[in-house]
């Protein structure tokens, strides 16, 4: 185990260092990894990111994404890194099967391993933890780390900025969340200061569908969407067919969910759609309504209260039955 001196002493002198993060990489997990990257580069060290697997276009743009290695893209390359590094860390994940055959690579590795992350119930693979599942984003975690304990403020420069301020943004859903709190707030502030543009980021990120994605979303609402009214429920189902119909890239279904949640008096919300190599769900509730849950009890899955995932080898007939079967169960929760 290290301490947080030992690990602040370790990164005086530089080092070879992978940071990686989850599967299929959202705002939080590559403006979280890339904001650490662009900290770590300024010390002297020999940092790349490592993702499982590609992530939305909408975040090509971030600085240092050009340095990125997508495993899937590059193994070999990939797998040499990881087993050469001295340092790897781990961010937005709490569990090394969330992250593919890098999870194999990650724990054969002499590396010391250091977790950022604000997942419940983290596996014990590390050898360092700064983790707090109150923290609105691995974003701010970084921040905090870097600033607090590592007592590095210098390091947050423009482009460090721009990558923690859209994670926070992504994972607290525009700072409307409730783990949006005060100092949140300030920590974005200071992110603004240091150069990070706010309506810049939030049109890079956010107005960048292209005509298809619409078309989609339009399908989506008008023709997919089921509401069950006495479980509060509402839900969204896409194919296979119609995800190539309509040319859905990697990216292009983020978000759907919230507007089945939008729905007044809608408590939870699903989005369970047939990709090509298996059956994913997103959920999302309201209030103390437990979305991980049902993720982790019945989807191989985890997440937070109110935003989770999941996903099944099963047909998507059969998980969307599974799904509307569990709704029952938790009918008091519901309907509260
Ligand atoms: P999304 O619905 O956006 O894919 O995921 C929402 C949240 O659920 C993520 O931040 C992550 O914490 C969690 N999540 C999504 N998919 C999985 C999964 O397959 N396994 C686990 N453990 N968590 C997941
Ligand atoms: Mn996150």
């Amino acid at each position: 185990m290290l301490d947080i001196a030992a690990l602040s002493e370790l990164l005086k002198q530089p080092k070879k260092i992978v940071i990686t993060t989850h599967h299929k990489p959202d705002g939080d997990a590559i403006g979280s990894s890339l904001g650490l990257y662009n900290c770590l580069i300024q010390l002297g060290h020999h940092a790349t990111v490592i993702t499982p697997t590609d992530y939305p276009v909408f975040f090509d743009w971030l600085p240092g994404n050009g340095s990125v290695i997508i495993y899937t893209e590059k193994p070999a390359e990939s797998d040499r890194l990881i087993a050469e590094a001295d340092l790897i860390f781990c961010l937005d994940f709490n569990a090394l099967s969330r992250i593919n055959e890098v999870g194999d690579r990650v724990g054969e590795s002499k590396a010391l391993k250091v977790m950022i992350d604000h997942h419940l119930d983290p596996q014990d693979f590390d050898d360092f933890r700064y983790w707090n599942i109150n923290a609105s984003a691995t974003a701010q975690l970084v921040y905090e780390l870097v600033t607090r304990e590592l007592n590095l403020p210098r390091l947050i420069n423009k482009d460090v900025a721009t990558c923690l301020y859209t994670g926070i943004m992504t994972d607290s859903g525009s700072f409307r969340f409730p783990t949006t709190t005060a100092s949140v707030h300030r920590i974005v502030a200071d992110l603004i200061d240091a150069g990070a543009v706010n309506w810049r980021i939030h049109e890079l990120v956010y107005n960048s569908a292209t005509e298809n994605r619409l078309r989609f979303l339009g399908h989506c609402l008008a023709d997919k969407l089921e509401v069950f009214a006495e479980y509060n429920t509402a839900l969204i189902t896409v194919t296979r067919a119609e995800l190539e119909k309509y040319h859905i890239t990697t990216g292009d279904t983020e978000g759907i969910v919230n507007y089945a949640l939008s729905i007044t008096g809608i408590r939870l919300a699903a989005f369970i759609v047939e990709r090509p190599d298996r059956v994913k769900l997103s959920l999302r509730s309201t209030g103390e309504f437990p979305a991980n849950e049902i993720c982790k009890k019945y989807f191989h899955g985890g997440g937070h209260r109110n935003a989770a995932g999941g996903h099944s080898d099963d047909s998507l007939t059969e998980v969307v039955a599974k799904f509307k079967s569990i709704l029952p169960e938790y009918k008091t929760l519901l309907i509260q």
